[in-house]
Order: structure tokens, then sequence, then C-alpha cells
């Protein structure tokens, strides 16, 4: 008889088995897989001993999805068809494809107000669905190589991408058939695999420049654990911007024009990215433009028209690596090393700019196109059980501060922004009118004091609040960022125990430019936004009174004042209300006072009218 092997629910039947599990670096340009074998990570090649994949789908009709360097190949012959650059586009909404229209030369379906759909010679296409058949490239060659099914992955994503970019990201993983065990920030998958490697300890700065995206991040190493202190860079910055630009020189050296001749445009933006190749080798780089004409012009790029062209876009990396050394209440001497991630870290202009922001030379022994692909293989390997997941524990940070909109308009802040996460957050808010049985919840976004000023994050409503005054209820409301950056709010009301909660998956994502900018705004108009938010605390204030003096006339006036009490409360409150509508915050202060002054001896008369109504039938000691 063959025994049955008994196990607790949630443990494993073989204990000792090694389970299968990778780490994704699904790039802008080029996506790679990595897994941990023997105690060492390293990423996958494919069957022709090719470990990058580019990040390049390619759509026919009636016939297989293509992907990586074969559609690459024929990106030229059939743009319309080919995406590359999909990771841009994931998350975001139809109207920032319209920004990113210029850059991203598809063919985009009329939105529906989500996400944006591509037409392709196969139909229209989604990015998540994009991103899924990289993915799913990259899941069959791993299970090809390790010869069996993963049981998880771990996919890396920028530090600043947003809820909507990460729950994206979720969806072509699951899309592709992965079980998605964690998605990690790109900076912090590169300090594991410096981290575990080298045993490292200090404050580094993680400089990341690739295709399509720049992250600079600014981790604490110690004794294996990597804190995230400050993140910041730009989601539009990379190498392909260097290829634009060097085509764009080409281009205008051949005398070609970009409208009317695409074909020329598309080959010389391939032929600008190899030249930038070269020169990171050598001092020129042979050039060449094919005119529709099948004329062709042929030149030279040198080392100075090169340094022209790149060095402004290789500057824009300085002000995000300013701000976060600033955010992290350091200094470039504070810095104990840098390490270079991303294929454009390989230009020499881009390691001294590096180490001129920094004053050190940068780390790049771990080859800067896989190092975040290892990092989320050593990572995928403890959350798949191979390893003790006590050995390491990391933190990220979450970029923009996230609260609720309170009375008048107000923000207040429950998770203020760099905080690690995972984070749990509560906080208690009151019900503002007598008899209040609902409650609207607006989570936002932002630094700044006024909702309107902020980004609108999701609306829900608690309802079933058991009628009481006005600031009796008691509604608890949490917030919570998991480990991947994804946030859920809840309200609940504490002595009925109602609740609601909603899960925020905005549907337009948030560029680099925009937190930039909300973070400066917050600077520039602190002074500003503090007098509004005094002006618009009283305003609130006033309606509140107004509303409770209103009240207490309309159902003692009659009996508990005199005409002139009458006359000088109804002048106040007509005061009041025009200072309400016109006045600065210390003149409706003043008229609150006012107000509250003609009312002190009416409301200690409904005190004890109050209390003789509740005393009334009982006798004192019953009290007592
Ligand atoms: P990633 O997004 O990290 O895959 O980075 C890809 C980017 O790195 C592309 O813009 C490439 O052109 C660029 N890249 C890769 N190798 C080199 C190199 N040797 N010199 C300059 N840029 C490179």
């Amino acid at each position: 008889m063959a025994l049955l092997q008994i196990s607790e629910p949630g443990q494993s039947t073989a204990p000792h088995q090694h389970r299968l599990a990778v780490g994704i670096d699904l790039g802008t340009t080029n996506s790679l897989v990595a897994t941990v074998r023997s105690g060492l990570a390293d990423t996958l090649p494919d069957a022709t001993g090719r470990h990058l994949l580019p990040s390049v789908v390619r759509y026919r009709d009636g016939a297989d999805v293509i992907v990586g360097e074969a559609a690459l190949a024929a990106a030229a012959d059939d743009p319309l068809n080919t995406i590359a650059s999909v990771k841009r586009l994931m998350g975001r909404g139809v109207d920032d494809v319209k920004t990113l229209g210029g850059v991203l030369p598809y063919d985009f379906a009329p939105g529906d107000g989500g996400m944006p759909r591509i037409c392709t010679a196969a139909g229209l296409v989604s990015p998540v669905e994009v991103s899924a058949e990289i993915l799913r490239t990259l899941k069959q060659r791993a299970e090809a190589a390790l010869g069996g099914e993963l049981s998880g992955a771990v996919i890396t994503v920028p530090a600043y991408f947003d809820d909507s970019q990460r729950q994206a990201t979720k969806d072509a993983g699951r899309l592709a058939g992965l079980t998605v065990l964690r998605l990690l920030n790109e900076p912090t998958a590169a300090a594991v695999a410096y981290g575990l490697d080298k045993k490292a300890e200090g404050v580094f700065a993680i400089y990341d420049l690739g295709g399509g995206t720049f992250d600079i991040s600014i981790l604490r190493l110690n004794r294996g654990v990597f804190e995230v202190l400050a993140t910041a860079g730009d989601s539009a910055l990379g190498g392909d911007d260097m290829d634009y630009a060097i085509a764009g020189w080409m281009l205008g050296q051949a005398g070609v024009d970009v409208a009317t001749d695409l074909r020329a445009a598309r080959r010389a933006l391939r032929d600008a990215r190899t030249a930038k190749h070269v020169l990171s080798e050598s001092a020129e780089a042979a050039v060449q433009v094919v005119r529709a004409d099948g004329t062709v012009w042929e030149g030279r790029l040198g080392c100075e028209q090169f340094a022209a062209i790149v060095d402004p876009i290789i500057e824009r990396t300085v002000a995000p690596c300013k701000r976060a050394l600033r955010d992290a209440g350091i200094s470039a001497s504070d810095i104990a090393e840098v390490v270079l991630v991303g294929g454009s870290t390989r230009m020499p202009r881009v390691r001294h700019r590096a180490e001129l922001v920094f004053g050190r030379t940068p780390l790049a022994d771990i080859d800067p196109d896989r190092v975040v692909a290892i990092g989320a293989a050593i990572q995928a390997d403890i959350l798949a059980g191979n390893k003790a997941s006590d050995e390491m524990l990391l933190l990220d940070v979450i970029p923009l501060s996230l609260g609720i909109e309170i009375m008048g308009g107000m923000v207040e802040k429950v998770i203020v922004r760099n905080s690690t996460i995972p984070i749990a957050k509560a906080q208690d808010f009151t019900t503002f009118k007598d008899g209040q049985t609902a409650m609207a919840i607006h989570v936002v976004q932002g630094e700044r004091e006024l909702v309107s000023d902020c980004r609108s994050l999701a609306r829900f409503e608690l309802r079933g609040i058991p009628p009481m005054v006005a600031g009796a209820g008691r509604i608890r409301v949490t917030f919570q960022v998991d480990a991947d950056g994804l946030l859920g709010v809840s309200a609940q009301e504490q002595t009925s125990g109602v609740e609601s909660s909603v899960v925020v998956k905005p549907s337009y994502g948030l560029s680099d430019d925009e937190i930039e900018r909300m973070l400066r705004d917050s600077i520039a108009y602190a002074q500003e936004d503090s007098v509004a938010r005094d002006l618009r605390e009283q305003q609130t204030e006033a309606d509140r009174v107004l509303a409770a003096v209103e009240n207490a006339v309309a159902a003692d006036g009659a009996t508990l004042l005199s005409a002139p009490e009458r006359e000088e409360i109804d002048r106040a409150l007509a005061r009041l209300r025009s200072l309400r509508a016109n006045a600065n915050a210390a003149q409706i202060r003043d008229g609150i006072a006012v107000l509250d002054q003609a009312t002190a001896e009416f409301a200690a008369r409904r005190m004890n009218v109050g209390i003789s109504k509740a005393l009334s039938g009982h006798r004192l000691d019953e009290f007592s």
C-alpha cells in the first residue's frame, strides 16, 4: 500500500524541492530574465545565446505574434504593426498618448476614456497585451532553459511608476501566465545584486539611464537591509531621446524632411543608435541616410558634434540627482558608491557626468544591462521559499503624499511622501452635520494644501452611519500601501462598524514631469497655500456656526429670545454671511467671534432648558 503524505494547509509537501523562480527586467528597450542556480544569479539566454530580448512586438494578420530580435528587424519595414517602447504607455490614459504621440508613431484607436489601444494588422491591442507578449516569451525561454514550470516571477518597474502603471505591469504578468510574486523597483533590484554580492554597507546612489527612463535612487545599505531614502527621475528620458536627436541631426545634414520621408527617418533612427554605440568605443562613427529617391548621404559623426547632440540630454539627469540628495537630507560627499544601471550608462559621457555629480567613480562591475534582472532573481529566489526571507528586508518609498479631502476643499495628508512601504496608517475623522448618515471619501495625491491643486485618485462613499449630532461620529480612514506600491483605502464608522473601501487603480498615469512640477509647486506656493488653507478653514467654520445658530434660532428663538436679542443675533448672522462670502480669514474669524458673543446668553438658556427637560420626572439622586 502506498503511503499518503500528509501536510498542513499552506505547507509544502516537498519542503526541499527547489522551486523555479525568475526575476524579469521588463525594460523599455530590452528585457531580460534571470534565475538563481546553484546559489548564483545570472540571466538566461535564448536558443541562439542572446540574453537581451528587444522589447519589440510585431503583429501580423492571421499569423503568430513575433517578439524580440525578429520584430525589431522588421520595425523599419512594418512600423505600424511593430510596437516598441510600450513601457511608456503602461498604465497611461488615452490623453497621455497624445503627448507621447510624437515619440510613439502608432495608430491609436479612439479611446473610450480608459486604456489606449493600438491598431495593428491583428486587430486592436492594449499596452498590457503587448507587454504580456514580451513576458510570455521570457517565461517560455526560462522554462525551456530550466526544464520545468515556473512557480513565480519578480518583475521590476521604475521607482517612479505610479499605481496604475504598477497595476498594468502586474496585469501583463498575469496575462502571460506568470504568478507575480512581487513587483520590485529597478534601483532596489540593482542594490540587491550589489549588496548581496559584495556585502556592502553605506549610502549608495543608483543611477539608472536606460532606453526610455531615468531613475536616481538614494539607498542606504546596512547589514543586508536596503532602505530607499529618496527617489527621483524622469520617465521620459533615455537613450531613445539620444537616438532621436542624432537621427534628427543626420536627416538635417541629408536635407530630408521627416514628414515626407518616414522610411528614411526610421532607417536613420536605427543607424543613429548604431552610431551611438560605436561612439562608446571609438572617436567617430560613419553615418548615412538613404533618401526616398534612393540617393544616399554619407557623413561622419565625430566626438565634438556627438557631445553637442547628447550632452543636453545627459544634463537633464543632473537636476533629479540633486533633488534626490536633497530629499534624502544628504550631500554628494555622503555617497559611498554610485551604481550604474541601464544600457546608456555604457556611454563614457554619461559615466563622466555621474562621476561629476557625486564626486566618485561609479561602480560598473556588474553588467549594467543585467544587474536589475539579477537582483530581481535573487529576490524571486527568496520569495519562492528557496532561501530564508529574514536574510533580506526591502524598503521602498512612495513618491507623493497621499491624503483625503476634508471640509472646505482642503487636503489632510495621511501618508507623507518618502514614507517607506509597505505602510498602513489610520486617521480618525468626524461627521460635519447633525444626523449625517453618509460620508464621501475623496482620495488625493500631492503636496499642496488644496484639493484643486492635487491629483484625484479615487472617490467612494461610506453609507449607513447612525444619525448623530455633528462631531460625534468617529470614522477611521485607513490607508494601506502594499509592497508593490498599490494603495487600498478603507473607511469604518467606529460605533456601528459599517465599512467601505476602495483599491486605487487610477486610469491615468502621472509622469515624472508632473511629479516634479507638483513638488516644485508645493515649495513655491507654500506661503500662498497656508493663507488659502487658513481662509478655507475659517469659511468652513463659519458655515458650521451659521448652520448651528440658524437651527437653534428656528427651534427656540421664539420662546427664548426677546425682540432686541433676536435683532442682535440676526445682525451678527447677516454680517458673518457677508464676511463668509467676501472677506479674508482674519475678518471671518472676527465675524464668528461677534456671533459667538451675541449668542452666548441664548446658548446658556438653551442648555438650561435642555437640562431641565432631561431632569424632569427624575429625582436628583438618580443621577448621583
Ligand atoms: P535599457 O533600457 O537599460 O535596456 O537600455 C537600452 C539603452 O542603452 C538604449 O538606448 C541603447 O541604445 C543604450 N545602449 C546600450 N548599449 C550601449 C552602448 N554600448 N553605448 C551607448 N548606449 C548603449
